[in-house]
């Protein structure tokens, strides 16, 4: 496994890795690597060779009173993990090859960055599309691999992808979670003992929708009454928002026609946490997927 700190570098190496027979696969993450992270690399792993990890903390998708000061890096333990799957390369950049002085461009997704995650946090996702944006350039990966822990970003990129025809196929994983239902996160890390028992109920918020729908609920109200409940009834987390919208168009939805999508945030002590589930009509059956 080779690890590269250069703008320069990768893109040689990426170039001369895109000669392979097989389609070369990139998994961005921003490091503090845990299951879920290891899970795209797996699936990466499966479907491409050469595999790029790139590990970068992105500046630009943190707000001012954000935690990106505090964000965990955890870079050698991360190069073990990603050695242990047989990943070729890693791409750990500092922040001026990525952002060189001077820099001045953004790239946003319009419509789809502005409601959700985009409500509670101005500016995130216009710096998500920008580094993404920047790493596909760099490493021009055929596909890139995404959690739907963060569905809102995969159904960003996926466009942003599509728009200016990147020509990386965008592949979304499922939700790595605890034995307990938390959803994997880096930020699991900030969460105080009682903190982290009061992080189950995003989750069971999520499993209560499953459990709803699977009983016949189909009442979206209804389905939105009983999530937040959940959340609200837990001392110490406060909902950001609960929401029910269209996958395609992340629009809130008032009957369960179309693939949706069940989405969560909220502050656990001061740990923002996000969760989802998605929503899939089949026929007279609605399956949901936690
Ligand atoms: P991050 O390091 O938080 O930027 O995440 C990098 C990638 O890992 C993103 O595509 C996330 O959606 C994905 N990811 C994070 N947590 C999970 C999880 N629990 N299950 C699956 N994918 C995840």
């Amino acid at each position: 496994m080779e690890l590269i700190h250069t703008v320069a570098w990768m893109k040689q190496v990426a170039a001369e890795a895109r000669q392979s027979d097989r389609p070369l696969g990139l998994v961005p993450t921003m490091g503090a690597l845990h299951e879920g992270h290891l899970s795209l690399v797996r699936e990466a792993k499966k479907q491409c060779s050469p595999v790029v990890v790139s590990i970068f903390v992105n500046p630009k998708q943190f707000g001012p009173s954000e935690d990106f000061q505090k964000y965990p890096r955890t870079i050698e333990a991360d190069r073990a993990a990603l050695e242990n799957l047989g990943v070729d390369y890693v791409f750990a950049p500092p922040a001026e090859e990525i952002y060189p002085p001077g820099f001045r461009t953004s790239v946003t997704v319009e419509g789809l960055s502005d409601p959700l995650e985009g409500r509670s946090r101005p500016g995130h996702f216009r710096g998500v599309t920008t580094v993404v944006l920047k790493l596909f350039e760099i490493v021009q990966p055929r596909f890139a691999f995404f959690g739907r822990k963060d569905a809102q970003q995969a159904r960003i990129i996926r466009q942003m992808a599509a728009d200016l025809d990147l020509g990386a196929e965008i592949a979304v994983c499922p939700i790595v979670r605890e034995p307990d239902g938390l959803a994997l996160s880096s930020r699991n890390a900030y969460l105080s003992a009682s903190d982290r028992r009061a992080a189950t109920a995003l989750s069971r918020s999520l499993d209560a929708l499953r459990r709803e729908i699977s009983a016949g609920d189909r009442d979206v109200v209804h389905l939105l009454a009983t999530m937040r409940q959940i959340i609200e009834t837990e001392p110490g987390v406060s909902l950001d928002y609960a929401e029910i919208v269209d996958a395609d168009t992340l629009e809130p939805v008032m009957a369960l026609r179309k693939t949706c999508y069940a989405l969560l945030a909220a502050r656990v002590g001061s740990t923002r946490l996000i969760d989802n589930a998605l929503i899939e009509p089949a026929g007279e059956s609605v399956n949901v997927t936690v």
